[in-house]
């Protein structure tokens, strides 16, 4: 089963993410985005250093489907071929909520570019829902000032949340919201059971 986890930043997703690979046990890769295979870490750096305006909006676009491609030849197709459960922390939903927040009209270059470059998605993918508000007041979302993108501010946060639960709507097939307000352990426990019943 290919897995994902999405959320604003501090939502805990990578932490729950971690959770989920430990209980599945040793069939399972756990990975992340952007990055994932060595060429995709690459292009990581290239996206998350430098000034804000180092690429255009549509120049990151490119990298981040880049690095997925190669994330996805790479590592995910190898290991789901090798019959491993795959979690990715982050996958195209990222892309299509954070650069479509940043600006609506690009949504559809995103999805174009997915279905001729990616043309996969996950079969269970978990949203992690979290106010940006809370997530600020309670010092989850880190500030590690190594990432460019950390310090869009808080309405931001407030508009990949709500676009965050209306991706949930669209692709209702795939995508569980579950609520990472509660304590890590309830958490992952949901979270779990979820996974166990789909694989
Ligand atoms: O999840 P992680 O913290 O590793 O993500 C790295 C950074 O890249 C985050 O600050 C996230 O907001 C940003 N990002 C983005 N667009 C994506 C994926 C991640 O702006 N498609």
């Amino acid at each position: 089963l290919f897995i994902t986890f999405e959320g604003i930043d501090g939502s805990g997703k990578s932490t729950q993410a971690r959770l989920l690979a430990d209980a599945l046990g040793s069939d399972t890769l756990l990975t992340r985005e952007p990055g994932g295979s060595p060429g995709a870490e690459e292009i990581r750096a290239l996206l998350l250093q430098g000034d804000p305006d180092r690429w255009s909006a549509e120049t990151e676009i490119l990298l981040f489907t880049a690095a997925r491609r190669d994330h996805l030849e790479k590592t995910i197709l190898p290991a789901l071929k090798a019959h491993k459960n795959v979690i990715s922390d982050r996958f195209a939903d990222s892309t299509r909520i954070y650069q479509g927040a940043t600006r609506g009209d690009l949504r559809t270059m995103v999805d174009n570019l997915h279905i001729q470059m990616i043309g996969r998605e996950p079969d269970l993918t978990f949203i992690v829902d979290m106010n940006p508000d809370i997530a600020l007041t309670r010092g989850l979302a880190r500030n590690s000032g190594e990432d460019r993108f950390e310090d869009m501010g808080l309405e931001f946060q407030r508009r990949l949340r709500t676009g965050f639960l209306a991706l949930a709507d669209e692709f209702s097939d795939r995508c569980v919201v579950i609520d990472g307000h509660r304590p890590i352990e309830s958490v992952a426990a949901d979270i779990l059971s979820v996974a166990k019943a789909r694989i």
